[in-house]
């Protein structure tokens, strides 16, 4: 049986904090929200522990996770090597949503860095996770807590549908802010390389240390396979439907997706539009509003793929985004999600 705990991040209940940290001390796995997505954590530095979340997961085990921690301090623990860029990486963006990829320590299981010499750490700021590592005192590695292959849980109703009895604890913690995972960059060269997009972006970097790279494979469909981050190379974020982006000139989206739906209820599918608010009254069928600007997108996204399952639809199109900001991270999920099919027009 899963112990389940609501928790108010605003009020936070150390009883069930501690009960859940004793669960994860003992080599068990709980679910915890961050401010990026629902994660799945487990003792980072006990195999037998980071076995149960690749079991719970169905996850590929070359696909390495990433270590949750709640002081820099454990950071020289965990890696080496640890550069002025990455510092400068940590000061300014931790806690929060960036994980960095450093040199290993022995200390990490080759379970944990999926056989690499790398370890990926990040500092959450979400204060059910900071409290809840630190009640456990463990680095805690933790993908997002989801079946592979689905997109990822940023609600709290979304991981006790899919997750429950599938782990020890669950702590319910309301949703998650930003609602993409986070942006990680490789800091074992010489220039930072953004391996996974996220809400800090390129931009947001290159303000505090120069130059940053983005690893080409996520640029280009075909290179994707290559990817630097092995979990960048699995079907992904997944719903039961079929998605595609329509991109093209505005007037000229409406009117080929309303084609389309009209195309497919007469096969009898059912169809449903992933927009922006401003652009829902333009389609003829049923439309699933992302919000109102690029920050709400992303809060949303994840949301609103898993939603079309209840429904029931059978094909999902979504708007396109500009590829520069947090855009390349909403266009990295949702390209995954549509398997990169894309109708232009
Ligand atoms: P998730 O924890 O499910 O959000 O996924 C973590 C992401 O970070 C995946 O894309 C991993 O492949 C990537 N990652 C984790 N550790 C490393 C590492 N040592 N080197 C490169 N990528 C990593
Ligand atoms: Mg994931």
């Amino acid at each position: 049986m899963t112990l389940i705990s609501k928790i108010d991040e605003n009020n936070i209940n150390k009883d069930e904090i501690k009960k859940q940290a004793k669960i994860l001390r003992a080599g068990d796995t709980v679910i915890f929200p961050t401010e990026t997505v629902y994660g799945l954590g487990a003792n980072a530095l006990d195999e037998n522990a980071v076995s149960k979340i690749y079991e719970a997961k169905g996850r590929p085990s070359d696909n390495p996770l990433i270590v949750h921690i709640y002081d820099k301090n454990q950071v020289h623990k965990l890696a080496k090597d640890i550069s002025d860029k990455a510092n400068l990486v940590m000061d300014n963006f931790w806690p929060g949503p960036i994980t960095i990829i450093l040199n290993k320590k022995d200390i990490i299981p080759d379970r944990t860095s999926g056989g690499l010499s790398t370890v990926a750490i990040r500092m959450p700021s979400n204060a059910i996770a900071r409290e809840l590592l630190r009640e456990t005192d463990l680095p805690i590695a933790a993908p997002s807590a989801n079946i592979s292959g689905r997109p990822s849980p940023t609600r709290a109703k979304h991981v006790y549908e899919e997750m429950n009895n599938r782990v020890e604890g669950i702590i319910l913690g309301g949703d998650c802010t930003f609602g993409l995972e986070s942006t990680v960059l490789d800091m074992t060269g010489d220039i930072p390389t953004i391996l996974r997009p996220g809400s800090i972006t390129k931009e947001d970097l290159e303000g505090i240390i120069g130059t940053v790279n983005i690893d080409p494979a996520l640029e280009r469909q075909e290179d994707n396979i290559k990817a630097k981050a092995p979990g960048m190379k699995y079907t992904h974020y997944s719903p039961n439907a079929e998605v595609f982006i329509v991109s093209g000139d505005e007037e000229k989206v409406f009117q080929k997706v309303n084609d389309l739906i009209d195309n497919n209820s007469k096969q009898g599918l059912k169809s449903a539009v992933l927009c922006i608010d401003k652009n829902k009254d333009k389609y003829k069928g049923d439309t699933i509003v992302l919000g109102q600007n690029l920050e709400e997108v992303a809060s949303n996204l994840f949301d609103a793929l898993i939603s079309t399952d209840k429904e029931k639809y059978d094909i999902v199109y979504s708007e396109e985004f500009s590829n520069g900001g947090l855009g390349r991270a909403i266009m990295n999920r949702l390209l995954k999600s549509a398997g990169y099919k894309i109708i232009k027009v």
